[in-house]
Order: structure tokens, then C-alpha cells, then sequence
């Protein structure tokens, strides 16, 4: 269960995030929208579930989490072949050579913040 640790890390970059927001206060977060990579083996029913639970007691609550999955990407330094990997362990599509070097899929990070001020 490491959404539960990966996403602790994410409500703590939200909630840093909200205390530098410039908006009137007090104000709500509406949506969190975080860019996670095809290779961080994150299931997202568990990290929406683990999002629910973790910002229960944080200004965070109530907000809704949008997951933005990028595609794992690789590109062989034998062939130049390019393409969209499913695995941490993998190998050219073109040539079978295990020397590529992954281009996406590591991405793990807060993209942007929706806030809504209750005037
Ligand atoms: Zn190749």
C-alpha cells in the first residue's frame, strides 16, 4: 500500500501550497491535480481512497483529487526506437535490447491547485 505514503507526501505539498495561495481568505480547495508516471505503480482507486483518509483532518478536506497519468516512454541507445513501456523491466519493442533509457514515467508531482474563496 504505498499510495497511502506517496500520497501523504502529495496532501503535504498541497496543504504547503495552500498557505502560500494569494487569494481572499478563508478560502477551500476544490480539486488537487497531481501528474503521476506510468512506472510509479500507482493504482488510482487507492490513491483516491488514501486522499479521502489523509486530508480527513487537514485543510484539504472536502477536495476532490484528479490524477493525470502520463504513459512510461523509453528510447533505445542501440536502434533509436521510441515508444510507451509497460514495465519497469523492459526491453527495446525494435531490437530486444535492454539498454534504453526511459524518457517518462517517473513523473510523481502537484500540478495545480483549484480554490474557491467563501465570500
Ligand atoms: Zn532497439
Amino acid at each position: 500500500m504505498h499510495e497511502y505514503s506517496i500520497c501523504q507526501a502529495l496532501v503535504d505539498a498541497i496543504t504547503a501550497e495552500m498557505d502560500k495561495v494569494e487569494a481572499p481568505r478563508p478560502f477551500r480547495l476544490i480539486k488537487a491535480r497531481v501528474v503521476v508516471g506510468g512506472l510509479r505503480q500507482i493504482v488510482p482507486d487507492i490513491l483516491q481512497t488514501a486522499y479521502e483518509v489523509i486530508t480527513r483532518d487537514t485543510p484539504a478536506k472536502g477536495s476532490a483529487l484528479e490524477i493525470i497519468n502520463i504513459p512510461a516512454v523509453a528510447t533505445c541507445k542501440k536502434c533509436g526506437w521510441t515508444g510507451e513501456i509497460e514495465d519497469v523491466f523492459f526491453q527495446c519493442g525494435n531490437c530486444g535490447s535492454t539498454a534504453v533509457e526511459l524518457t517518462k514515467g517517473m513523473e510523481l508531482y502537484l500540478d495545480k491547485l483549484e480554490i474557491e474563496s467563501d465570500e
